[in-house]
């Protein structure tokens, strides 16, 4: 109630476990930096296996009172924790700025998106039920238990600092679960505020636990968290080549996974599109976090009746509405990329589509402010057999396709081995409903570009991952089923 804290006050320079505030036991640190001008923010324990093997073992000898908490108990800590979560809203959207460089205005979007998990999964604790089921026998009565599946460990990404920490640590806590979370090597500062808020919150010690790493240690962490027969939950989220190295240490101890891997989004215009719409939302979805995110638009693929007026109406929105430069200057929305070796990646990209005949019609270079800027860019006349055509962008790059039937745009919208999110625009309802059920996605946007919210599912089909975060769905994650046969009644 004494006003808001300073984000200085939220910058833990130490790891969370066990409630407390703690160090490496090698004393070991790393530096953390501000992507836009390489500012070193602070530093934080660069942990290894011997630590996250302590924090496991935290985890697990909480979990044996934790799991009998009431779910009512779960649901009025999370509550308390999501309203400090808004109270904070303006330190924890600095955070995420200062260590991951999106605009300010994308930071506090955020920081709103990650409270409504904390808000949604205090309501689902309480609509976790069970069933009753009748017997082909008339002596007996069939029961199904939901009981929380355990210790959860968590690997997350860079790109939401924060909605990734309780899109997932929520659903866990909510379902009874104890949880040891590494966050990103670039941006454990979020990660961090959050656990001083849930612990002012009263979430009790051990419950929540967050261990940071450098990248050098992520991998032995990640295997410790995966092998461990204590643990017996892993949500990751992150690059398809690390979930599956994930997948394959957690096979030993046949661990339960949730993979939230790459995308490759196709993004169809047909002819029929309200070419407005379309371009507006080829903004949101392309351009959001400076194209770095599992969902933005990576192939945009429009039909040859309409390509050359809808790269006409792109180029001209692209011009007026995109502006780069550091995320807190008030007017950006288009903050640096998060290192100079995501920079790198797509000017080889972008250099590839040229060398192989795509035309820029705007961009195609780092921006001129230093550091990890890239001048939003659109090329068109691309054509498949491009990287652009095939990897996951994640930058300020559009790749303009064109296509002539609707068998087309499908067939090179599932010639891909992800299949997260998915977007087209059409005004004609047979072929609404065609291209929904033909498109091999997880999710997919009709006449919208941006269609995450906390109410729906979010997970991705083939090699986009395993499992469901938010929605109702996305507390069976943490849950397990019991069977109870009662005889002889
Ligand atoms: P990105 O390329 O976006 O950094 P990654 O999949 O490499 O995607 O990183 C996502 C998360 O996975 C980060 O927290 C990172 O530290 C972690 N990570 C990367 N490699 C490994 C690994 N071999 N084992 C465990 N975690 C890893």
């Amino acid at each position: 109630a004494s006003g808001a804290k300073s984000a200085k006050e939220f910058l833990h320079e130490k790891a969370f476990v066990n409630g407390e505030w703690i160090s490496a036991k090698s004393g070991a640190t790393y530096e953390v930096t501000n992507p836009s001008n390489q500012a070193v923010l602070g530093v934080v324990p660069d942990m290894n296996d011997q630590d996250t093997k302590a924090a496991i073992e935290i985890a697990y000898k909480t979990f044996q009172t934790w799991k009998n908490t009431t779910a009512k108990e779960r649901s009025n800590i999370l509550r308390r924790w999501f309203e400090l979560t808004l109270k904070h809203k303006e330190e924890l959207a600095k955070l995420i700025t200062a260590e991951m460089g999106k605009p300010m205005a994308d930071s506090t979007g955020e920081v709103g998106f990650g409270a409504q998990f904390i808000e949604w999964y205090s309501e689902e604790a309480r609509r976790i039920y069970g069933d009753v089921i009748s017997s082909s026998n008339p002596k007996r009565r069939l029961l199904v238990l939901k009981q929380p599946i355990g210790v959860a460990c968590m690997i997350t990404p860079w790109n939401f600092p924060n909605a990734m920490i309780t899109r997932k640590a929520c659903a866990a806590i909510a379902a009874g679960c104890t949880v040891v979370i590494k966050p990103a090597e670039d941006t454990p500062y979020s990660a961090l505020a959050l656990c001083e808020l849930a612990a002012e919150a009263g979430l009790p010690p051990g419950v929540l636990n967050v261990v940071t790493s450098s990248r050098n240690n992520a991998p032995k962490v990640g295997q410790t968290m995966c092998e461990s027969p204590l643990v017996t939950k892993i949500s990751f989220t992150g690059s398809t080549a690390t979930g599956k190295i994930l997948l394959r240490q957690s096979a030993d101890t046949v661990k339960k996974t949730s993979m939230e891997l790459g995308g490759n989004a196709p993004y169809i215009v047909f002819d029929s599109a309200d070419l407005d719409v379309a371009v507006k939302g080829t903004i949101g979805s392309k351009f959001r976090c400076s194209g770095q995110t599992c969902v933005c638009a990576n192939r945009i693929l429009v039909h040859e009746k309409i390509y050359d007026e809808y790269l006409k109406k792109l180029a001209e929105t692209m011009k007026a509405e995109l502006k780069v430069g550091d995320g807190f200057e008030s007017d950006v929305n288009q903050g640096p990329l998060i290192n100079s070796k995501a920079v790198e990646k797509v000017q080889s990209i972008v250099d590839d589509a040229v060398a192989k005949g795509a035309r820029v019609v705007m961009g195609g270079t780092k921006g001129d402010k230093g550091g990890n800027f890239y001048n939003p860019t659109l090329l068109a006349d691309v054509t498949t057999n491009m990287r652009c055509g095939k990897e996951e962008i994640f930058g300020p790059v559009a790749p303009i396709f064109k296509f002539k039937t609707e068998d087309e745009a499908v067939a090179i919208a599932n010639a891909t081995t992800s299949g997260l999110a998915g977007y087209f625009y059409s005004k004609d309802i047979s072929q609404i409903w065609r291209v929904a059920e033909r498109l091999e996605y997880g999710m997919v946007g009709v006449n919208e570009g941006v269609i995450s919210c906390v109410e729906a599912p979010f997970g991705g089909v083939k090699e986009s991952g395993l499992g469901i975060e938010g929605s109702k769905y996305g507390i069976n994650e943490y849950i397990e089923l019991k069977y109870v046969c009662m005889g002889g009644i």
